[in-house]
């Protein structure tokens, strides 16, 4: 075997380890950590009682490392070394040492707590800081202090920051391996270079070929598209110099990668992704050329879907990838980049845990049983906001239920936990396969996840003008684009990106082979139930991305639409999407566009949905209300229903003139505004209050009620029970409520010693007046009251009536209480002045024993 720097303390590693049962291990990239450390373990027994697991950050470390050991042993994969990463599973039954990556720890974890048949965890370049690598340690220190103390755990590094891990597990002791690194010279652009980054890599390869290059050139590039790019350019210089150009990413296949790090006959140009910064070493490396650029793993902002974006990375990889040249002699190291450029970078990259989409992660700690993310005992805690954002959208979904402190994972979020994707895609798929399109659901969640297949910004042949999704139209042409065999050309042809079509394709393969083989629900039996069935999945992994389609007046052409969102806010559609005549959208992805000084949102995916999909899916999330809206010129109470989903209404009837109980409560308000009064006849309201005044005042003993503000508002209400308009209420008994509501003993006192009206002696009736402040009065002809010694009385005798004695003309001739004294000193004289206007009218000396003539008919 090859030695390594890391092999005299393979013994010291191996001592510690078994005394202190955790180990930190700080060793430079190629020291031989990765694959020397899991098999000096497996050799010195540790893998007797149980298996060693290996966590990787990376895929490609994983698949690398598991074939260089087996290799080292001289046995196959799969036999005692085995790798298993997302989708791929290399391992047998004899399997001790096991690489894994991504959520394959955190998943076996779930189904098995007690990580039960392992004795040794390695967590592996720890200093990347993954999200992964971060809660696995956490959930490890926390499965060794609960109830698995005979867990071995080791935490690797690559660079000097071993002790912050080390306190984490309890001051585990770090074990040191100091590397060698011989000079390297660096150098920076002088100026910034316009031209693209694929000609800057073939230019600095051709200059290092003409400066005497001697050994293999490493490139750092971002990502699989510059790399390929950046392979064409550099052609004509390979072909002339005969070196080898090979690239090196995660996508490829395992032999491909394999021939990367392998010794060659010709000197060699690696084209890698950050993955050669310390997860894979290459030996015989002499010069680094360096983008300064890397895919960081990040989050779209609308889905929270993972997603790399390209950015300049900080001094510390700098550093790194830089002392790839120089593991075994001087080397040299060429930037891209400025030197003005470099001094802006800062010194570390931000942990992951910091800046991506925390939903998948949450989900998976509340099925560990975590109540509250925020309790979890973190290695760094992740910002609040990252978490109650979480929290919200796996409750949307579905996925979890309870309030923070008490969160639970659903069955349906449990089932979600078997696709190893974002718990949107999961929620897609898993309604997808409820509906018997789980096949094609697999395709569309890996569509999402790409967030677009289509490259030419000119609609491409083919291309609907108008359509339902624009998901559903990427899935079929996808499905036309694979049926090429995903021929580069015929797919580029068709404006559909070749590289985005085969990762789309691939994940799609992978997760349908998660779904369950057979006894699924049926197909779908019409096209327009298989569409309808992808569109609803589509919403079920969106539910709070819907909106309504508005065309604004002022909107031309196919720009100008608008989505008006259910949660509040609005975005226009982007002119390339199809989905055009529909009401109601689910935005799949979107993205911020600025113009000038505005910034707005373009919708660039959407897909059409039907009102009934939100009840049907999110039934607890449509609110059904009704309210009463008051109708000015007609008066009346309408009672209006809405459906709604957050601000969105769905649904909206009016009903007029049903009684219900929102309505009269309406119609009282209403008519309390205007007054008892103004419904009944004239002023028979006005007069019983005045008489019950007037009564309360004269005969306090009567104990009758206070005619106010209250008593009325109760009359009312009483009075609207079961109407609904103004109309209605004038056509009520108004007085009679009144007198109900007074109460018979207080209607009878009424009618005795407060009456509306009096019969006068000659049989005439007339009506009492009375009036606030004022003695009540009645008013009649004078002749009336002959034969008549004393005026009538209210109240039991109390208060006498004032009488104004009437004239022919009706005007009074007198107003007084007191007729004895009107018929002896005033009368003879009114009575001469009568005689003399009325001739015809009787005007008798004697006026109390005459009679009052008979009332008019
Ligand atoms: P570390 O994990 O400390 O960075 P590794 O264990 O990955 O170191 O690698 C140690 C040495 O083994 C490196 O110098 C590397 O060149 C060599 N090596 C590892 N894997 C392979 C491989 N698949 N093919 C050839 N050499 C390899
Ligand atoms: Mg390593």
């Amino acid at each position: 075997m090859l030695p390594l720097p890391i092999d005299p303390l393979l013994p010291e590693i191996v001592a510690t380890l078994s005394r202190a049962r955790a180990l930190v291990l700080e060793a430079p990239a190629g020291a031989g950590k990765t694959t020397r450390v899991p098999r000096a373990l497996l050799d010195a027994g540790f893998a007797t009682q149980g298996e060693i697991l290996v966590l990787e950050p990376r895929r490609i470390a994983a698949r690398l490392a598991a074939r260089r050991v087996a290799e080292e042993l001289g046995e196959p994969v799969g036999r005692r070394i085995g790798y298993r990463v997302r989708f791929e599973d290399h391992v047998g039954p004899e399997t001790r040492v096991t690489f894994v990556t991504e959520g394959v720890l955190t998943r076996r974890l779930l189904s098995d707590p007690q990580l039960r048949g392992v004795s040794v965890v390695i967590l592996d370049e720890i200093h990347e800081r993954h999200l992964v690598g971060d809660v696995a340690l956490a959930l490890l220190r926390r499965l060794v202090q609960d109830t698995r103390p005979d867990l071995f755990l080791v935490a690797m590094s690559a660079t000097l920051d071993a002790a912050p891990v080390a306190r984490f597990l309890g001051d585990a002791p770090i074990v040191r391996s100091e590397g060698r690194l011989f000079p390297i010279a660096v150098e920076h652009a002088d100026r910034r270079d316009e031209r693209p980054l694929e000609a800057q890599v073939a230019s600095a390869v051709k200059d290092l070929v003409a400066g005497g290059l001697d050994g293999d050139v490493l490139v750092f590039l971002p990502g699989a598209a510059e790399i390929r790019r950046a392979a064409e350019a550099c052609e004509a210089v390979a072909n002339r110099e005969n070196l080898l150009v090979l690239p090196l990413h995660g996508a490829l296949p395992v032999a491909e990668q394999d021939r990367a790090v392998r010794p060659a006959e010709r000197r060699k140009v690696i084209l890698s992704t950050n993955v050669a910064e310390s997860s894979v070493t290459i030996d015989g490396v002499v010069a680094v050329v360096d983008s300064g650029l890397a895919r960081i793993a990040s989050f779209a902002p609308w889905s929270g879907l993972p997603m790399l974006r390209v950015g300049p990375v900080g001094k510390a990889s700098l550093a790194q990838r830089a002392g790839r040249a120089g593991r075994t002699r001087p080397g040299r190291c060429v930037r891209l980049f400025t030197a003005g450029d470099f001094a802006l970078r800062p010194d570390f990259d931000r942990a992951e845990i910091h800046r991506v989409d925390l939903a998948e992660t949450v989900l998976e700690l509340t099925a560990h049983g975590v109540r509250d993310p925020a309790e979890f005992p973190w290695f760094e805690a992740p910002p609040e906001a990252s978490l109650r954002a979480a929290v919200t959208l796996l409750s949307r979904l579905g996925f979890l239920t309870g309030e923070r402190g008490a969160l639970r994972v659903t069955p349906l979020g449990a089932r979600s936990l078997a696709f190893p994707v974002h718990p949107r895609q999961a929620r897609l798929l898993l309604e997808a396969e409820a509906r018997g399109v789980g096949a094609d659901g697999a395709a569309l969640a890996a569509l999402v996840a790409e967030r677009d297949i289509v490259v030419n910004d000119s609609a491409p042949r083919g291309h609907r003008t108008t359509s339902t999704s624009d998901v559903v139209d990427a899935l079929e042409r996808l499905e036309e684009a694979v049926s090429f065999g995903n021929a580069p050309h015929r797919v580029r042809a068709m404006g559909l990106d070749p590289l985005r079509v085969s990762t789309v394709d691939r994940a799609r393969k992978e997760l349908s082979r998660l779904l369950p083989r057979r006894g699924g629900a049926p197909r779908p039996s019409s096209p327009k139930a298989h569409d309808d069935a992808l569109r609803i999945a589509l919403l079920a992994g969106f539910p709070d991305r819907v909106g309504r389609l508005r065309r604004p007046a002022n909107a031309t052409g196919r720009a100008g639409l608008e989505v008006v969102f259910a949660s509040g806010g609005s975005a226009v559609l982007h002119e390339r999407s199809a989905v055009r005549d529909a009401d109601l959208v689910v935005a799949i992805d979107a993205e911020s566009r600025t113009e000038g000084a505005r910034t707005k949102v373009v919708v660039r995916l959407a897909s059409a949905i039907e009102p009934d999909w939100l009840l049907e899916l999110f039934t607890d999330d449509v609110r059904d209300t009704t309210e009463a809206v008051w109708n000015d010129a007609a008066e009346r109470a309408e009672v209006v229903r809405r459906l709604s989903y957050e601000s969105l209404v769905l649904e909206e009837s009016r009903t007029k003139g049903e009684a219900s109980a929102v309505a009269s409560a309406l119609l009282l308000t209403k008519a309390q505004a205007r007054g008892l009064a103004s419904f009944a006849e004239e002023d028979v309201v006005t007069h019983l209050r005045e008489r019950i005044e007037f009564l309360r005042g004269a005969c306090p003993e009567l104990g009758l009620p206070v005619f106010d503000g209250a008593l009325e508002a109760e009359v009312l209400g009483v009075l609207c029970e079961g109407h609904t308009s103004f109309a209605e209420l004038a056509k009520s008994d108004v007085v009679g409520a009144l007198h109900t509501r007074l109460g018979r003993e207080a209607t009878r006192a009424l009618a005795e010693h407060a009456p509306e009206r009096l019969t006068l002696p000659g049989g005439r009736g007339v009506r009492i007046h009375y009036e606030p402040g004022v003695p009540p009065w009645i008013a009649s002809r004078l002749q009336d009251f002959f034969g008549r010694k004393t005026g009538p009385t209210l109240a039991k005798g109390r208060v006498p009536l004032v009488l104004h004695l009437l004239a022919p003309n009706q005007r009074a001739v007198q107003v007084t209480t007191d007729l004895a004294g009107f018929w002896t000193r005033h009368y003879p004289a009114i009575a001469k002045e009568l005689r003399r206007k009325y001739p015809r009218h009787p005007w008798p000396d004697d006026p109390l024993s005459a009679s009052p003539p008979a009332p008019k008919r």
